[in-house]
């Protein structure tokens, strides 16, 4: 276990953010000399990964704890891949497709790591990393004991999960190998791009979808290593459909997926699209051109600007659809 204080804390928002203390974790041994690090210190903690999904405070008066798992181990027998919280998603994903493993490759390109993956049950394309999940080893800070749990214990549904609220440390994820043997083309972005580039359906493959998946974001979405950003800055918000307003804007402007007779998904880019004329603008925070849903800055920006601004989306969204929208990133709090 490597301790360090007045560490910075890495974010892909590029917030200037520091911590009291930087802990690194690298085996399973350092468990327990951290659980005394917390104990004596009783400090807040907060479990970092790469920071592409986190906005943090200038300064953290706490204990950030930095999981460095690095292993890949292949289970054949029983047709699971165990892997270290450190490994980058993307990493993984093509590590997948070379061994010609399914269910992976329309989540190319997400940012971040293993670790963080089923904190929000991250999906994109038609595919959540829920689907892929066999069990996921974790670390209780709390009560100093190891766990393993289940899918089913990890109660997954859409950006959520129950290991948003648990103390714990993931250290390690078995995936299924062998969860899914086809290829999932329905998702309308990539049923659009196929079309429009005339490519045959037989002439896929996980490679070539992997790649179609990364072109698709490469065009909509900014890279956080030259344009800081958290990738999308609200979920998709989940509603009664009676209930939005349609004083200002008919239901058919905006983009409504059907979840069951009551309830349906709104797309939160197009509602923020629709009233981004009205917000005060904030010269180091812009409304990403190609996908309203992200936020970018030029870095020179804090916790509280960017909060400011987000609130000032909530606001009007609420005033003039009565839609509540709700902050993807996680906000890390003193
Ligand atoms: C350009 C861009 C595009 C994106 N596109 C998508 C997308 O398509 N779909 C999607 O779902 N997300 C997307 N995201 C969000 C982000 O990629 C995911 O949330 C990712 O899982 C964050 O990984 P991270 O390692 O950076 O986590 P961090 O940002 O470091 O942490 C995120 C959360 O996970 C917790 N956490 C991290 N590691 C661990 C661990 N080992 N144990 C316990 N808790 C942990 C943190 O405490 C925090 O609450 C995007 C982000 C960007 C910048």
């Amino acid at each position: 276990m490597n301790i360090f204080e007045n560490h910075n804390i890495k974010n892909s928002l590029q917030i200037k953010a520091s911590c009291r203390f930087y802990v690194e974790i690298t085996n399973k041994n350092d468990f327990n000399e951290l659980y005394v690090f917390i104990r004596n210190k009783q400090l807040p903690v907060f479990i970092l990964g790469d920071g592409t999904n986190i906005i943090p405070p200038e300064y953290y008066d706490g204990i950030i704890v930095k999981p460095l798992f690095n292993n890949i181990n292949y289970l054949n027998e029983t047709n699971i891949v165990s892997v270290g919280a450190s490994i980058n998603w993307h990493y993984l994903v093509k590590e997948m497709v070379s061994k010609n493993i399914y269910g992976f490759e329309n989540l190319s390109l997400i940012p971040g790591t293993v670790g963080a993956a089923p904190i929000q049950n991250i999906g994109a394309y038609g595919q959540e990393v829920c689907n892929l999940i066999n069990k996921v080893d974790c670390f209780n800070y709390e009560t100093g004991k190891f766990l393993s749990l289940t899918k089913e214990e990890c109660n997954f549904s859409y950006r959520d999960s129950s290991l948003k609220k648990g103390n714990l440390i993931i250290f390690s994820i078995d995936f299924k190998t062998d969860s899914i043997n086809r290829l999932n083309l329905d998702y309308k972005s990539i049923q659009t791009y196929l079309d429009a580039n005339k490519i045959n359906l037989d002439s896929l493959n996980l490679n070539s979808v992997s790649d179609i998946i990364c072109k698709i974001r490469n065009s909509i979405l900014p890279d956080p290593s030259e344009v800081p950003n958290a990738g999308s800055f609200f979920k998709n918000p989940i509603i009664d459909k009676n209930k939005i307003n349609t004083e200002h804007f008919s239901l058919d402007k905006l983009i409504i997926w059907d979840i069951d007779s009551k309830y349906v998904k709104v797309g939160a880019a197009r509602l923020i699209e629709l009233i981004k004329k009205d917000l005060i603008e904030d010269k180091n925070i812009n409304i990403y051109d190609k996908h309203a849903l992200v936020l970018t800055t030029n870095s020179k920006i804090s916790q509280d600007s960017i909060l400011d601004y987000a609130n000032q989306i909530k606001s009007k969204v609420l005033e003039v659809f009565n839609i509540s929208l709700e902050i993807e990133p996680t906000i890390i709090s003193n």
